[in-house]
C-alpha cells in the first residue's frame, strides 16, 4: 500500500487511533481467533468511492493475511473470493445468510 492517502500525517494518525481502539483483527475475532491487527482497512475502498479519512467505524483492523485476502478480492472482478476467504462473513463482518 503506497501513495495518497497513506503517506499523509492525517492517515497515520487515523490508523494509529483505529489500532488503539481496535487492536485485534476483526475478521479473525469473528472466527474466534485472537490475532493482533497490523493493517487498517477502508471498509468501503477509496477506489469504490469511500472516504479516504472515514470515522473509525468506517475502518476495520485486520491482520496481514486477512488484509491481503480482502485486497486481492477487491482488486479482482470476483469479490466473492473475500467472502470465501473469511469463511462465511461478508466484508462488513456480518455472517452471510446466517441464522445464528
Ligand atoms: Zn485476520
Amino acid at each position: 500500500m503506497s501513495g495518497w492517502p497513506y503517506t499523509t500525517t492525517a492517515w497515520r494518525n487515523l490508523r494509529r487511533a483505529k489500532l488503539a481502539a481496535s487492536p485485534l483483527c476483526h475478521p479473525c475475532e469473528l472466527r474466534g481467533r485472537t490475532v493482533l491487527a497490523k493493517a487498517v482497512d477502508h471498509i468501503v475502498a477509496i477506489a469504490k468511492g469511500g472516504p479516504a479519512f472515514p470515522p473509525l467505524d468506517g475502518l476495520m483492523s485486520m491482520c496481514e493475511p486477512c488484509h491481503n485476502a480482502k485486497t486481492n478480492a477487491v482488486d479482482h472482478p470476483n469479490a466473492s473470493g473475500f467472502r470465501r476467504a473469511l469463511a462465511g462473513y461478508d466484508v462488513d463482518g456480518n455472517p452471510i445468510g446466517g441464522d445464528w
